[in-house]
């Protein structure tokens, strides 16, 4: 039944209709904008966690899982091109050093962002943010002068 079944589909993608038939591209993870509601555009992706950025000056960056927030806040600073880091060192266990564990504590590490990103005139905003196929938790940060 496979065998027909994959026949059946070829035949249908020889034969069938050709046209507009697009590869699928999985659905892209963009987010509006949270000062201003605009739609944004993402950043060729260099680094673990997607860029993106607002035409008001907003600049994001998300993941879908809350854990990883600290880092990806690491990874804005760094877009940014203020430095720093909020995330919790690796810390070894046990004697081998091949295990290791970060510890994370999301709100402060949201919290020492927003610290950081005020010193240098940017508001912070982190949350959640719906997006195309779910939600995604995201950081932002825009030079708070801007209106
Ligand atoms: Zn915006």
């Amino acid at each position: 039944m496979f065998l027909i079944g994959e026949a059946m589909s070829l035949w249908k993608r020889w034969f069938g209709k050709r046209s507009v038939e697009s590869p699928q591209a999985p659905a892209p993870l963009l987010p509006t904008c949270p000062y201003c509601g605009a739609g944004v555009s993402m950043r060729p992706r260099r680094s673990a966690y997607v860029i993106w950025d607002c035409e008001c000056g907003a600049v994001g960056s998300g993941s879908e899982i809350y854990p990883d927030l600290d880092e990806v806040a690491d990874g804005l600073l760094a877009a940014l091109g203020l430095g720093g880091s909020v995330s919790e060192p690796c810390v070894p266990i046990g004697d081998s050093g091949a295990i290791s564990i970060q510890h994370y504590d999301i709100p402060r590490s949201m919290r020492e962002f927003a610290e950081i990103v005020a010193g240098h005139g940017f508001a912070a905003f982190s949350g959640e943010t719906t997006v195309a196929d779910g939600r995604i938790y995201s950081v932002w940060a825009r030079r708070s002068a801007i209106r």
